[in-house]
């Protein structure tokens, strides 16, 4: 018997499992493929997310893995400069492939006590009062308290759950995939050049020694259950580019479409479900696997709060609270940008009207804190705008803010030295710094960094402790 089985070892199921055992939490992950999947599907983390990996202490491993970019230009790839003093402290992408960032999360999970079993697919679920069974393609069955389905956008646990996903289905479809080529590098540089000053989705360039990733559309939308083959490749390269650039020998090819859906629930009793299982969209703007790992986040210590038994009754279901509108949003986002990247002359010239928008500082602020989670705020009920976002990483007398989140408890960051938090110090740590750079007399923090609370008065915020901490210990 299991506290919590999580069908799916990609970066939300990596991600989600890593932070339940932060509180001790019994986690079997299961993940149907035996290898690690290779294909690269990322452009990169966003700030939110390499924030999330400093509060955990994985920056460091993070980042020798990555290449830092500009946190610019993701807005329908519309080029403009990021505007000037970001709120974080980690104000940069980090370019990094996706295996890199699945590896690294397993890793870090497996560290922490979790167990994962490749080569086994989660074929049928039942619940009841106590727990959930999960029956394996091969017929086992396991047991465990709560399952969550971290399976991607076929999701096998949301179907069984029969949880809607409506939306719009894909009608476009993109082959991406790395290959050598036939011809000589100045051939592919002056056609690329000659592709540039078309309106055609074509992109050819190196991705490591004699390798290219080709990116081209698919010549309809297909059956996506079928893989691509290097012939569809060759025949996309020669209507689009007009020759195949002698492409073979490919090291991986995809398919990929911009279908937009959202799950109808995240939760159905014992059974949630997270990352593309619950979401999905196009990946312009790249922001898919930042909304998993960042539900992941969210939904990790409330879920270790219902197995541990100190959840006050309704903390499980703010997850779906506040984590369903930020996906609305992501999907919203991505349909205005798939819009403007639209050739008609309507959509262009609503693409050349935002471009000149986003020369204002605040427009130009709005959207890159959108995409890049930064502008999140969820709906806590009345009080300062600071409530319910995230606190950016700040010195304090001990060092980092972050520095004080590994363990993934709360914390209650106090200038006054004369709060406390009381019989919840098995939940909370509390840190009196009168020096931090803060405006506020006292800020309560959630695991995930959010700001739960605000005030210097001492019955208010032990309501609060009790609004998302549950009981106190005595
Ligand atoms: C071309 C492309 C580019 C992208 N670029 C970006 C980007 O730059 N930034 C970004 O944030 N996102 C990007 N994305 C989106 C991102 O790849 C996904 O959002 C992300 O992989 C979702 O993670 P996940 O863990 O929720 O699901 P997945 O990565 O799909 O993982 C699900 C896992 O579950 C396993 N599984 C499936 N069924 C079962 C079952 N029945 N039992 C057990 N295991 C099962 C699968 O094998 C898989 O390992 C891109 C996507 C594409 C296609």
């Amino acid at each position: 018997m299991f506290d919590v089985i999580i069908a799916g070892c990609g970066p939300t199921g990596a991600m989600l499992a890593a932070e339940l055992r932060l509180h001790d939490v019994r986690v079997l992950v299961l993940e149907k493929e035996t290898e690690p999947v290779s294909f690269v599907r990322i452009v990169g983390l966003h700030i939110r997310s390499i924030e999330l990996m400093a509060m955990r202490g994985l920056l460091e491993r993070i980042l020798e893995r990555g290449r830092q970019r500009p946190a610019a230009g993701f807005f329908a790839a519309i080029n403009k400069p990021a505007p000037e003093g970001l709120d974080s402290a980690y104000a940069y992408l980090l370019g990094i492939p996706q295996p890199v960032i699945v590896h690294l999360l397993e890793e870090h999970a497996i560290e922490l006590g979790a167990q994962v079993r490749h080569g086994c697919a989660v074929a049928d679920l039942e619940q009841d009062d106590d727990g959930v069974t999960v029956e394996l393609a091969d017929g086992e069955q396991l047991r465990a308290r709560y399952l969550v389905g971290c399976d991607g956008g076929r999701s096998t646990v949301r179907k069984l759950l029969g949880v809607g996903f409506p939306g719009e289905p894909s009608r476009t479809e993109t082959l991406m995939g790395e290959m050598e080529v036939g011809v000589p590098p100045e051939e592919i540089a002056a056609k690329v050049a000659e592709m540039r000053e078309t309106d055609k989705r074509f992109s050819l360039g190196p991705a490591g020694v004699g390798v290219y990733r080709v990116v081209v559309p698919t010549a309809g939308v297909s059956d996506r259950a079928v893989p691509p083959t290097l012939e569809d490749f060759r025949q996309q390269l020669r209507t689009i580019a007009g020759t195949d650039f002698g492409v073979h020998s490919p090291r991986w090819l995809s398919r990929f479409g911009d279908a937009t859906r959202l799950a109808d629930r995240y939760r159905v009793g014992r059974v949630l479900l997270a990352g593309d299982a619950a979401h999905i969209h196009p990946p312009i703007g790249g922001q898919g696997l930042n909304l998993g790992v960042q539900d992941a986040f969210n939904l990790g210590w409330k879920l270790a709060a219902q197995v541990r038994g100190w959840a006050p009754g309704t903390l499980l279901d703010t997850y779906q609270a506040e984590r369903q509108p930020v996906a609305e949003d992501v999907l919203d986002n991505t349909r205005a940008q798939m819009e403007l990247l639209s050739t008609g002359p309507g959509p262009q010239a609503v693409r050349r009207l935002l471009t000149e928008l986003m020369d204002f500082d605040e427009v130009n602020r709005h959207l890159l804190e959108k995409i890049t989670g930064i502008g999140i705020r969820y709906d806590f009920g009345a009080g300062p705008d600071l409530l319910g976002r995230r606190l950016r990483d700040i010195d304090v007398k001990q060092g980092h803010l972050y520095g004080l989140l590994h363990r993934g408890r709360g914390l209650l960051l106090d200038r006054t030295e004369r709060l406390t938090v009381g019989g919840w110090s098995d939940r909370v740590d509390y840190l009196a710094d009168p020096t931090a750079v803060l405006d506020v007399p006292g800020v309560l923090l959630r695991p995930d960094g959010h700001v739960a609370w605000i005030g210097d008065d001492q019955p208010d915020l032990d309501d609060h402790l009790s609004r998302w901490f549950g009981k106190p210990a005595n």
